[in-house]
C-alpha cells in the first residue's frame, strides 16, 4: 500500500491544507495528517481538537488517517513505515525552509519530500492569518470549513 504522510501544526485546518490533502489522496492509497505536538508554540486549539477537526472535514475523502507525534517527522515515518512527506509550497517564501527541511530530513532518515503546488485560489492563507481576521469581525467564510469557522468564532470571542 502506497502511503503518505502530511505533517503540520493546522491550527485550524484551512482550504490551503484541504487542498493538498485532497489532491495527496487521489494519488496514495492512504494519506496519514500528522498533527505536531509542539510544546514551545501557544496554540489556539489542542492537538485534540485539531486532530477532530481535521478528522471530520477529510472523511469524506474515504482514505486520510489523522494522527498526532511528538518529536522529528523523520522519526514518525520511520515509526509508521511511511517513506514519503508530501508538504504545500505557497510561494517563494516557503520554499527555503521547505528546501532545508526537505534535505535534512533525507540526510538524517532518508525519507523523500513531494512538494505539491499550491491552488493558487489558497496560496494566500494560513492558519495564523486566519485567526487573526477572525479575531477582528473579517469574514473567512469560503476559506476555511464552515465547521472550523464556526469554532475560530466561538473560541475567539470567549477569549476576548
Ligand atoms: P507547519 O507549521 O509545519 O508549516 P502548517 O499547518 O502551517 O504547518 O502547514 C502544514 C502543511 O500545509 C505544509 O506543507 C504547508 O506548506 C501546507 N500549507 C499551509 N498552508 C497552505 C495553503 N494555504 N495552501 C497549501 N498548503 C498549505
Amino acid at each position: 500500500m502506497r502511503r503518505v504522510v502530511c505533517p503540520g501544526s493546522f491550527d485550524p485546518v484551512t482550504n490551503g491544507h484541504l487542498d493538498i490533502i485532497s489532491r495527496a489522496s487521489r494519488l496514495y492509497d492512504e494519506v496519514v495528517v500528522a498533527v505536531l505536538i509542539n510544546k514551545s508554540k501557544k496554540s489556539l486549539f489542542t492537538v485534540d481538537e485539531r486532530v477532530d477537526m481535521i478528522a471530520e472535514v477529510t472523511r469524506e475523502y474515504g482514505n486520510v488517517k489523522v494522527d498526532k507525534f511528538y518529536g522529528l517527522t523523520v522519526d514518525y515515518c520511520k515509526q509508521q513505515d511511511i517513506p514519503v512527506i508530501v508538504r504545500g509550497l505557497r510561494a517563494v517564501s516557503d520554499y527555503e525552509y521547505e528546501l532545508q527541511m526537505a534535505q535534512m530530513n533525507h540526510r538524517i532518515a532518508g525519507v523523500e519530500t513531494l512538494f505539491m503546488a499550491t491552488n493558487p485560489l489558497y496560496a494566500f492563507l494560513s492558519s495564523s492569518l486566519m485567526k487573526e481576521v477572525v479575531k477582528f469581525g473579517g469574514d473567512i467564510s469560503g476559506l476555511v470549513p464552515d465547521s472550523v469557522h464556526q469554532r475560530l468564532i466561538e473560541r475567539l470571542q470567549r477569549e476576548d
